[in-house]
């Protein structure tokens, strides 16, 4: 196997969205950071109520999929369709904007832990106008594999083999036509402990330690930064002497322009105002 190297590391800021929700933004903090065909990954975490009470009160999204990820915590979506989903610790909400969605994600505790993460993986321009859909997948139905060692690996997209063991994540390109073939794995490793992983050749990747921090061909990611990889068919990841949990997240690049207002994302800036257009006439959706 050709063993991935870092590219570069990615630090997150701190910031907030939607009503004041406080979390930390790598990906998406800016235009130019960004990962093809991932436009943004913020990671939420907190104690404190007051960082995550007020919540994502209604907005849109056209162009693109947004991929909740809970660790902790409780949230219910609601959107323009009707659809209400709960989404609690361990599960995932795999939401395709399409030409248009309006929804929100509102805490279901007014106390306690929340913590997990939002990704944002682009469309390619022939699925940006599709209609919305989204999938809400319990933490049951997300495949997981204990190895030796006390390591594990949960599989919530795409295919992975690990040491003879092969999962198939409840969201995978084999099943649709996902131009993108997302892989989207969370592992939690003991102290010292080291694990090989199949990633995709060409595809765009990256790990994120949120607890503990990891090794990579022989460099050290402090937890909360992305690690962007350079190519090859393989990452080795080894955890600090905390221990570790990350998530390791690749796709394949769309190698499309990219024109973002907001929630909208799509390939020109026509396309972008008649998004504009479309919401204010309340047709976003339509
Ligand atoms: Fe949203």
């Amino acid at each position: 196997m050709n063993a991935r190297i870092i590219d570069k590391i990615i630090l997150s800021v701190k910031t907030s969205d939607g009503a004041g929700v406080r979390l930390r933004r790598s990906f998406g903090s800016h235009a130019a950071l960004r990962l093809d065909p991932f436009l943004l990954f913020d990671e939420f975490g907190t104690e404190n109520p007051e960082d995550y009470i007020a919540g994502f009160p209604p907005h849109p999204h056209r162009g693109f999929e947004t991929v909740t990820y809970m660790i902790d915590g409780h949230m219910r979506h609601e959107d323009h369709l009707g659809n209400v989903g709960e989404l609690k610790s361990g599960g995932v909400q795999w939401m395709t904007a399409g030409r248009g969605i309006i929804h929100s994600e509102m805490p279901q505790q007014d106390r306690g832990r929340m913590r997990g993460f939002q990704l944002w993986i682009n469309l390619p321009a022939r699925d940006k106008m599709q209609p919305a859909h989204y999938r809400d997948i319990p933490a049951g139905e997300i495949p997981s594999v204990e190895l030796a060692g006390g390591r594990s690996v949960k599989v919530i997209a795409g295919r992975i083999a690990v040491e003879g063991r092969e999962l198939t994540g409840p969201i995978n390109a084999v099943a649709g036509s996902m131009a993108t073939d997302p892989l989207y794995v969370d592992v939690q490793l003991p102290a010292g402990a080291a694990i090989a992983l199949p990633v995709p050749a060409g595809h765009h990747a990256f790990v994120y330690p949120f607890e503990g921090e990891v090794v990579i061909a022989g460099e050290r990611i402090r937890q909360h930064s992305a690690a962007v990889l350079a190519d090859g068919d393989s990452v080795h990841v080894t955890a600090g002497a905390a221990g570790a949990r990350f998530v390791l997240i690749a796709g394949r690049p769309l190698n499309e322009p990219v024109v973002q207002y907001g929630p909208f994302v799509m390939n020109t800036p026509e396309e972008i105002e008649q998004a504009v257009a479309d919401f204010r006439a309340g047709r976003l959706a339509a």
